[in-house]
């Protein structure tokens, strides 16, 4: 079997990408794209994944994938050493999910966490779409088709990367070693595992209209960090101040680095610093606010002025999708056949069965 060390991860064309997708995966991506440690990798586009959920609404789907290639591309994605990919355009993706399908249980798929929550947000109780109810299976197949190794992802994935090493484990005891089981690779930052919304709620999302986008304007990120939920609790800048849920802290634990202290804020020597001078009393949120905002325009600007250089040419943008689905439908293709052999329905290929099910009716 290949020892071939590949990357699969994707993003839903929801919406832009925000820093919570940033710090979660889309960072790392970048950094693991650059080590050159990597045989291949494939970004996915999870267009039909998005469709689950967003059934009536197609046209912001359609919409949003050019939005999401242009922050890939942004954040330092390079169409030269990463495919990038649409997943409706890869039909082999459908057909692995059709078979994995007799691989797992509803209760089992009842039981997955992150689904149960989303269930929730999404009000679907009593209506739950069942191309909904089954994305896990569907991001098993996504995730096999290209013999993933490595997946980047944030917290919220690890139970779909459970529930594909559980089928992964099921297929090859069932038919043989076929599949590849994949690791997850969580951020090392606990910042950066789950970033919550600029409100203070538990995680930054899309659908949660909580974010800051990679592609919101200098102004738009400054007014967003100047409003952001602190410690209700700390009115008045002598008042004592609490770090833990405190969104501004937190996303200084996932932005800032030692350097920005002598840069922006030299009378503190770290963030350890700052903290405690803000649980102690005497620190003002405006000032912590105005901090973090120069930190993440820092990193911000780059990735705002590289998305303007290619919003210049939308055509080409297309092209490279187009390109990346082509390298991936080919690797899904191959895979696919694996399976269909390891199944053997593999029928007209199978000169075994067609001579044995020949002898069996005396044809000679
Ligand atoms: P939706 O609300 O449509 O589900 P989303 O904002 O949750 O959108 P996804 O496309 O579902 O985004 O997630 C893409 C990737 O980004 C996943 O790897 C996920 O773990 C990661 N991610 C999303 N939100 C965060 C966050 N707030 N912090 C860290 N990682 C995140
Ligand atoms: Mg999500």
């Amino acid at each position: 079997m290949s020892k071939e060390k590949i990357i699969l991860t994707g993003d839903r064309p929801t919406g832009k990408l925000h820093v919570g997708h940033y710090v979660g995966s889309l960072k790392r991506r970048v950094e693991l794209q650059n080590s050159g440690n990597f045989d291949k990798i494939f970004i996915m586009i999870a267009d039909a994944q998005a469709l689950t959920d967003n059934a009536d609404n197609p046209e912001k789907v359609r919409q949003n994938i050019i939005e999401v290639a242009l922050d890939y591309l942004s954040c330092g994605l390079d169409p030269a050493k990463s495919n990038l990919f649409i997943q409706s355009q890869i039909p082999e993706l459908c057909e692995l999910s059709f078979y994995y399908m007799n691989l797992v249980t509803v209760s089992r798929l009842q039981r997955n966490p992150t689904v149960k929550s989303e269930i929730q947000m999404r009000n679907f109780e009593t209506s739950i779409p069942v191309g909904f109810f089954t994305y896990p299976i569907s991001q098993a197949a996504d995730i096999t088709a290209f013999k993933a190794t490595t997946v980047p992802v944030g917290e919220d994935q690890l139970p779909m990367l459970e529930q594909t090493k559980e089928i992964v484990r099921k297929f090859n005891s069932v038919y043989g070693e076929t599949l590849i089981e994949p690791d997850i690779l969580l951020p090392d930052n606990k910042a950066c595992l789950r970033l919550p919304g600029t409100d203070g709620k538990a995680k930054m999302s899309k659908s949660l209209g909580n974010c800051i986008y990679l592609s919101d304007t200098e102004k738009d990120v400054k007014t967003k960090i100047m409003s952001m939920y602190t410690d209700p609790n700390h009115i008045r800048v002598e008042d004592p101040g609490q770090i833990e849920g405190n969104c501004v802290f937190t996303y200084l634990d996932a932005f800032s680095k030692p350097e920005h202290f002598a840069e922006y804020l030299p009378e503190y020597g770290n963030l350890q610093e700052l903290k405690d001078h803000y649980t102690r009393g005497g620190l003002g949120d405006v000032k912590v606010k105005k901090f973090l905002n120069n930190v993440m325009q820092e990193e911000l600007a780059p990735i705002r002025a590289r998305r303007a250089e290619y919003e210049k040419d939308i055509p080409e943008i297309y092209n490279i999708l187009k390109k990346g689905t082509e390298v991936a439908r080919q690797k899904a293709a191959e895979t696919l056949s694996e399976v269909k052999s390891a199944m053997k329905i593999n029928y007209f290929d199978d000169a075994e069965l067609i001579k044995a099910q020949a002898e069996k009716y005396g044809n000679n």
